[in-house]
């Protein structure tokens, strides 16, 4: 609830604070048990630093964090302990989250030993269960990280994030490191492990394409806000954002509404610096139907139809209804 995260500058000798980076600026949304939520977006728009502040490996500079109707954003570490086995990360880089110098036994062991949960013994049992588990030899115990490729290094992170038998997993681009011919294949183990042990990912993707195959509902994120939350279908098939229409534009996705390709829309520019975001709407400087109001008013995010909601003063794919409720909201 109103998520922020700034990064501040520091300059001189002095150290003095001359700025911030506006990573994560006021994000709001809920993750449903047993669903996937994906947050997407260009690189930098805050979708990794949301992921952080989720799993608290980041402090919010503000906001709340709220698990299971408690609320997490202040936990000490110790109290945080036990949270940690409900709560896990996936990382994108399955050569650099790994020891190179540890054996696979003893990195998918670790949370057992962190946790203090397990005999020497109860943990290599544990171990090579979860390693047939995502598909790999209970043999492979012994073996180290620069011995797998990479969809098998994938699978090692992930065995060591369920030891745990976490109930909520961010997955931080767990597939865009991989080989195309295998982003499938971890894909489909995730979608099995969710459904095996009722799990909830908040999925962070830039990949829209296996954004679509993998998610219940989907954020946008654009230079730390949220600027269009929907269901799949809905947010795939009627994008209202334009910037939500942009992304999907760039992507071989077939309009099934449509039955046609989606024209492809081409932004002016790059993404202005989250140090000092353009005010009001932060798209206005790319976006094609920005008007004055645009640059001045800055437009919430709303629900426009059941389950969509969109922060545009002129959204796409609007009803006459909609477009009034998008103005009157500002
Ligand atoms: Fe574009 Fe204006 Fe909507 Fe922002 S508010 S996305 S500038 S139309």
């Amino acid at each position: 609830q109103g998520l922020v995260k700034h990064f501040p500058i520091r300059k001189g000798l002095l150290q003095r604070q001359t700025g911030a980076v506006q990573a994560v600026d006021g994000l709001d949304f809920s993750v449903n048990r047993g669903e996937t939520l994906s947050l997407v977006g260009e690189s930098g728009c805050g979708k990794t630093t949301t992921g952080r502040l989720l799993t608290r490996l980041l402090e919010p500079t503000a906001g709340k964090i709220v698990f299971e109707g408690r609320d997490i954003t202040h936990l000490s570490e110790g109290r945080m302990r036990p949270m940690r086995r409900d709560v896990q990360m996936i990382f994108q880089d399955p050569y650099g989250s790994l020891n190179p110098r540890h054996t696979v036994g003893k990195i998918v062991g670790a949370p057992f030993k962190l946790q203090n949960v397990k005999t020497e013994h109860g943990v290599k049992k544990a171990v090579q269960g979860l390693l047939e588990l995502v598909g790999l030899s209970p043999e492979h115990y012994n073996r180290y990280p620069h011995e797998f490729s990479g969809g098998q290094r994938q699978r090692i992170g992930i065995a060591r994030t369920l030891a745990l038998r976490p109930k909520l997993i961010v997955a931080d681009e767990p597939v865009s490191a991989l080989d195309v011919s295998i982003q499938a294949q971890v894909v489909n183990l995730l979608e099995d492990l969710q459904e095996e042990f009722d799990l909830t990912y908040v999925m962070i993707a830039h990949d829209l394409s296996v954004v679509r195959h993998v998610s219940d509902r989907v954020a946008v994120m654009y230079l730390g806000k949220i600027v269009e939350l929907a269901d799949r279908v809905s947010l795939y098939e009627k994008p209202m954002h334009p910037y939500t229409l942009a992304l999907l534009s760039a992507v071989p996705i077939p309009d099934t509404a449509r039955k046609t390709k989606r024209e492809r829309i081409r932004l002016q520019g790059d993404v202005p610096s989250p140090i000092n975001p353009p005010p009001a709407c932060r798209f206005h400087t790319r976006c094609w139907k920005a008007q004055d109001l645009c640059k001045k008013v800055e437009p919430p995010l709303i629900q426009l139809a059941p389950g969509h909601q969109t922060a545009c003063h002129f959204p796409e794919n609007a009803t006459e209804e909609q477009a009034a409720d998008a103005l009157k909201a500002a």
